[in-house]
């Protein structure tokens, strides 16, 4: 099983996201970011931020 706290992408959040693999992480994740972190995902609309965004969860993933 797979982790990744939300705190750990610089998010003042205590929300954690459980998967089984590495993209079903960061598609709860981005799930939970639209619902909780709407007005972060909205300052964050360039393919580079995006990309960048990207490689963060793949990193904090554990
Ligand atoms: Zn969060």
């Amino acid at each position: 099983m797979l982790e990744l706290a939300c705190r750990d992408l610089g998010m003042d959040c205590d929300h954690v996201v459980h998967g089984e693999s590495v993209p079903e992480v960061k598609q709860k994740a981005m799930v939970h970011a639209a619902e909780v972190h709407a007005e972060i995902l909205k300052t964050m609309s360039s393919p580079e931020q995006l990309a960048d965004m990207d490689k963060l969860i793949e990193a904090k993933i554990r």
